[in-house]
C-alpha cells in the first residue's frame, strides 16, 4: 500500500470545489509515455494550472503499473524543478471497470479513480460504485462515477449509441453511492470520429463537418438537481482540423474525423463541469508531428528527432486548452 500523499499527489476534492466556484474546468489529459507526460507537466507548470493525469486500463497495461507510479511521482518533482512550488497534480484511473482494478490503483498510489459501471443496469451501477467509494474513501482517494452512456471508442470502452443522462436519477445516484463527481452524457463522444457525417451538417464555405450541439438542457437540469456537485465531461477532444490535415498530408488517412467545437467546451467549463477529458487531441498532435518528420526527413532514425517535435506540439496543444478553453491557468 502506497498513499498518493507520499508521492506528492493530490485528490480532486479541493480542485473541483475551487473550479466550480471559479467558473473554470480542470484539464484531464491521458498519458501513455514519457513524452506525453513531459508535455502535460510542462504545460501545467508554465501556466500554473492544476492538472489531472489520466491512465486508462489499457495505458496501465501498456506502461506497467509500477513504472507509472514512479512516473507520476517523477512528474511532481519535475514540476517543482520547472518552478511550480506547490504542484496540484492528481493521478486518476480513467474508466475503471471493476472493483479489483480500482482497489489496485488506490493501493498503488492513485489519488483518484473512476468506476465506470454505466453499462450496467441502474441498481448494479449503484452497488458497484458504492463498493469502490467505500474502499477509496478510507484512503482519501476520490471517486468519479458515470450515469448515461457515451458513444464512440476509447481503448476498451466502446458503444455504438449514446444515452443521455437522466436528470431525475442523479440525486438518488449521488446520494446512495457517495461518489465525489459524476460523468454525464450530453452528446460528447469518445475518439476522433465522434459523429458520423449523417449526424453532422456541412459548412458550405469550408466543406467541413459541423457536429450537432451538446445537450446543454440536460446539463442544466442535472445542475438544478445537484447544485454545486462536480460534473465531468468525457470524450471532449475537439479534433483540430490542422492536425487532421497534417496527418492526411503526410501519408495518413483520417477521413471525416470530427470533434466537439471548443466554444461549446468553453461554455461547459464555466458551469458545474469541473473536469474535461482530452485524449484524442494529443494523439492527433503526436501523430501529426511524427508523420511530418518521417515525410520530410526519411533518413531520420533517432527517436528523439521525431518524438521531440511531437512533444513540442503536444505542449502547445495542452497550453492552448488550459488557457483558451478550460480557463484553469493561474489557478494553482
Ligand atoms: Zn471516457
Amino acid at each position: 500500500m502506497v498513499s498518493f500523499k507520499e508521492l506528492g499527489l493530490v485528490n480532486t476534492r479541493e480542485m473541483f470545489a475551487k473550479a466550480i466556484k471559479g467558473g473554470y474546468a480542470i484539464p484531464a489529459f491521458n498519458f501513455n509515455n514519457m513524452e506525453q507526460l513531459q508535455a502535460i507537466i510542462k504545460a501545467a507548470a508554465e501556466t500554473k494550472s492544476p492538472v489531472i493525469l489520466q491512465v486508462s486500463k489499457g495505458a496501465r497495461n501498456y506502461a506497467n503499473q509500477t513504472l507509472l507510479r514512479y512516473m507520476a511521482q517523477g512528474a511532481v518533482e519535475y514540476a517543482k524543478e520547472l518552478g511550480w512550488e506547490h504542484p496540484q497534480i492528481c493521478l486518476h484511473l480513467d474508466h475503471g471497470d471493476s472493483f479489483e482494478l480500482c482497489k489496485s490503483c488506490v493501493d498503488f498510489g492513485f489519488s483518484s479513480v473512476m468506476i465506470d459501471a454505466s453499462s450496467l443496469p441502474y441498481e448494479e451501477n449503484i452497488a458497484l460504485t458504492k463498493k469502490v467509494v467505500d474502499y477509496a474513501h478510507q484512503y482519501d482517494v476520490t471517486v468519479e462515477a458515470e450515469l448515461g452512456v457515451l458513444a464512440g471508442v476509447e481503448d476498451e470502452v466502446s458503444s455504438a449509441v449514446s444515452h443521455y443522462t437522466k436528470p431525475e436519477e442523479v440525486v438518488d445516484f449521488a446520494t446512495r453511492t457517495g461518489c465525489d463527481s459524476l460523468a454525464i452524457s450530453i452528446g460528447t463522444s469518445h475518439g476522433a470520429y465522434k459523429f458520423t457525417p449523417e449526424q453532422c451538417t456541412r459548412d458550405p464555405k469550408t466543406g467541413r463537418l459541423v457536429p450537432p450541439p451538446l445537450a446543454f438542457d440536460v446539463l442544466d437540469a442535472v445542475m438544478e438537481k445537484l447544485p454545486g456537485f462536480p460534473i465531468v465531461l468525457h470524450g471532449s477532444s475537439s479534433v483540430p482540423q490542422e492536425y487532421v490535415d497534417m496527418i492526411n498530408k503526410y501519408g495518413g488517412k483520417l477521413p471525416d474525423a470530427v470533434g466537439i467545437p471548443e466554444e461549446q467546451l468553453r461554455k461547459a467549463a464555466k458551469s458545474a463541469v469541473c473536469k474535461i477529458n482530452i485524449d484524442s487531441d494529443s494523439r492527433l498532435a503526436f501523430t501529426a508531428a511524427v508523420r511530418k518528420v518521417f515525410a520530410e526527413k526519411p533518413a531520420e532514425f533517432d527517436p528523439r528527432k521525431y518524438c521531440g517535435p511531437a512533444r513540442d506540439l503536444m505542449t502547445e496543444l495542452y497550453k492552448h486548452k488550459i488557457i483558451n478553453v478550460l480557463g484553469s491557468d493561474g489557478k494553482a
